[in-house]
C-alpha cells in the first residue's frame, strides 16, 4: 500500500477539496510510491485565508522579533534530528543520491540558525531633519502572505532559502513544491508545526501548475511571489503577478560558462568542471555546461576529464557506490534525450557519454551516460539553451578576452567558472563577467551567508545573506511632529 501524503494547512492534515490525488513516481525503479494531493483553486484559497488570518491577527504578529528567531532556531535543530528522514524521501522523488541528499538536509539546518539569528537585528534608520520640526525615522514591515513556488531538483533546500527570510521577517507562507517531488517538503511542514509555529503561519498545497499554481500567483492576498524554476514558468508567473502588482524574485535558470586557462592547476579545473555539470547529474541551476578551454591544454583536459567520468558506477541512490543516479523524471529524461539526438545528428564530436545508459541494474530507471560534446556549432539549442542535465558542451578559445567574450555571449548570467593561477586575470575577468555568483579556482560552493541571485536571463532578487530578509519586508517612514504649535500653512 504506497504511503499517501497530506497538506498541513493552517497547523492541520488535511486532503484536497477535491479528495483528488497524484502519483510520486521513484525514478529509480519507475514504480509509484506514494500519492500526494491535488489542490485546485478552492484549496488556494483555504490555504491563503488561512495565512492572512495568521498574519493579521492571533499569535504571530505579537511575537516579538527575537521570539520569531527562536522559533526558527527550533525548527533549525528539527530539521537536523529528521535529516535522514528528510533525505530518504527528496532521494526517493528526485533520484539525486542519497549521498548528495542527506548533507544537504543537514546542512540547510544552518539557514534556520542564520535567520533566527537576524530576525532582531533589522533596524530602521533615524533620517537626518530639523528637529524643531519633526523626528523622522523608518521602520521595515513584513508584507503579508508569501507565495513561495518550489522545482523539483532540490525541493527542501530552495523552499528553505525563501522560507526561513520570510519568516525571519514576520510573513506568513505558502509553499507549493513542484508536482513532480512534493513529498519531502510535505514533510518538512511538519517541522514548523512541530516547533511551535502558531497555526497557519507556514502552509502548503500541493499540484499543477495551472490549476493550483496559478490559482495562488494570482489569489489578491497573495503579497509576494518568490519563484525559483524555469525562465518559461518565470515569465508567466512575472507576467501574472504584475496584474496585480504583487512583489517578486525570481530564481531562473542558466547556462554557466567555466573558463579554464593553461596556467591552471589541471586536476583542480578537471575536478571542478565534473563538479558543475555532473553532480545531481547536471541537474542543478548553477551547471557549469559550457567549458571554455585555452587552446593548447584542449586535449590534455580532455583525455583527464574523460578518464574520470567513464567507469562511473550508475545505478540506485541509496548505493553508497553510486555515483550516477537516475534522471529525476520522464519529462526530464525525455527532454535531455531530445537535445543528445538532435546534438549527434547535427555532427558535433562526442568526446564521451552521448547515449542512454543500460545495464542490469538501472532497474526501469531513466539513466543517462554523462555526456561530452565538441565542435558543436555555437548557435545550437544544445550550446545555448539550459540542457539541465549531465550534457556538456567544450568550445575553445585562445586570448583571455575572447573568453571573456564568450562566456558573456549568454542571455543568461546565474554562474562563472575561472580557472587560473594568475590573480589578476581573475580578478579582472570576476568583474567583467555577467553573472551573479564567479567561482575562481572553486565551483559549487554555498554559504548561507553569501547572496545567489541571477543577472539577465537568470532572474532577479537575491536569496541567501542579510539582503535576502530585506526582500520579504518593506520600509516605511514615520514623522512625528515636535513643534507645540503647528502653524496654519495658508497664513
Ligand atoms: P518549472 O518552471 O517547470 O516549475 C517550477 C515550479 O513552478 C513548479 O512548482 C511548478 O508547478 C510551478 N509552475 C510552473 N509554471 C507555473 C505557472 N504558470 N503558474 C504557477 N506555477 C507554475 O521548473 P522545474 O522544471 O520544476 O525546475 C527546473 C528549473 O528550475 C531549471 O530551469 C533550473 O535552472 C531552475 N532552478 C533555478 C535555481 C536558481 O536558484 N536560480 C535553482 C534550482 C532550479
Amino acid at each position: 500500500m504506497n504511503e499517501r501524503f497530506q497538506l498541513i494547512i493552517n497547523g492541520e492534515y488535511r486532503n484536497s477539496s477535491s479528495d483528488q490525488w497524484f502519483d510520486a513516481e521513484n525514478p529509480f525503479d519507475g514504480e509509484c510510491w506514494a500519492h500526494v494531493p491535488r489542490c485546485n483553486a478552492e484549496d488556494v484559497s483555504y490555504a491563503v485565508n488561512a495565512a492572512k488570518q495568521a498574519f493579521e491577527s492571533g499569535e504571530w504578529p505579537t511575537l516579538s522579533a527575537t521570539q520569531r528567531g527562536a522559533l526558527l532556531i527550533k525548527a533549525g535543530q528539527l530539521i537536523r534530528q529528521r535529516a535522514e528522514r528528510l533525505a530518504t524521501l527528496e532521494t526517493k522523488d528526485t533520484g539525486k543520491r542519497f549521498a548528495e541528499s542527506l548533507p544537504q538536509m543537514t546542512g540547510i539546518a544552518d539557514w534556520f540558525d542564520y535567520y533566527g539569528g537576524l530576525a532582531d537585528k533589522v533596524q530602521g534608520q533615524v533620517i537626518p531633519s530639523n528637529p524643531e520640526l519633526v523626528v523622522n525615522y523608518t521602520i521595515h514591515e513584513p508584507l503579508g502572505v508569501v507565495a513561495a513556488i518550489t522545482p523539483w531538483n532540490s525541493p527542501i533546500m530552495i523552499a528553505v532559502w525563501k522560507i526561513a527570510p520570510a519568516l525571519a521577517a514576520g510573513n506568513t507562507v505558502i509553499v507549493k513544491p513542484s508536482e513532480h517531488a512534493s513529498t519531502s517538503t510535505l514533510a518538512l511542514m511538519e517541522v514548523f508545526r512541530d516547533a511551535g509555529f502558531p497555526s497557519g503561519v507556514v502552509n502548503v498545497i500541493t499540484g499543477f501548475p495551472t490549476e493550483c499554481g496559478q490559482a495562488l500567483v494570482t489569489h489578491p492576498d497573495v503579497a509576494k511571489v518568490t519563484f525559483t524554476g524555469s525562465d518559461n514558468g518565470g515569465r508567466i508567473i512575472n507576467t501574472q503577478a504584475a496584474e496585480s502588482f504583487k512583489r517578486v524574485t525570481m530564481e531562473l535558470g542558466g547556462k554557466s560558462p567555466q573558463l579554464i586557462f593553461e596556467d591552471a592547476t589541471l586536476e583542480n579545473a578537471v575536478h571542478g568542471v565534473i563538479s558543475g555539470i555532473f553532480l545531481s547529474n547536471g541537474q542543478t541551476c548553477v551547471a557549469g555546461s559550457r567549458v571554455y578551454l585555452q587552446s593548447s591544454i584542449r586535449e590534455q583536459f580532455l583525455n583527464c576529464l574523460r578518464d574520470k567520468i567513464q567507469n562511473l558506477k550508475m545505478g540506485d541512490p541509496f548505493d553508497a557506490e553510486t555515483r550516477i543516479g537516475p534522471i529525476a523524471n520522464t519529462m526530464q529524461f525525455e527532454r535531455i534525450k531530445g537535445f543528445l539526438e538532435e546534438t549527434i545528428a547535427s555532427g558535433a564530436t562526442c568526446i564521451a557519454g552521448g547515449k542512454v545508459a543500460q545495464g542490469d541494474n538501472l532497474g526501469r530507471g531513466h539513466f543517462i551516460e554523462p555526456t561530452i560534446f565538441a565542435d558543436v556549432d555555437p548557435t545550437s539549442r544544445v550550446a545555448c539553451e539550459e540542457v539541465f542535465g549531465p550534457v556538456l558542451t567544450v568550445f575553445e578559445f585562445d586570448t583571455e578576452d575572447q573568453a571573456l567574450e564568450l562566456a558573456n555571449n549568454t542571455p543568461y548570467g546565474l554562474a562563472a567558472g575561472v580557472w587560473t593561477s594568475n590573480i589578476p586575470r581573475a580578478m579582472r575577468l570576476s568583474r567583467k563577467i555577467r553573472s551573479g555568483t564567479v567561482y575562481i579556482n572553486t565551483y559549487r560552493a554555498v554559504n548561507v551567508a553569501s547572496p545567489v541571485g541571477g543577472y539577465k536571463k537568470s532572474g532577479f532578487g537575491r536569496e541567501n545573506g542579510i539582503e535576502a530578509i530585506y526582500e520579504y519586508l518593506q520600509t516605511k517612514s514615520i514623522w512625528l511632529g515636535t513643534q507645540d504649535v503647528v502653524p496654519n500653512p495658508l497664513t
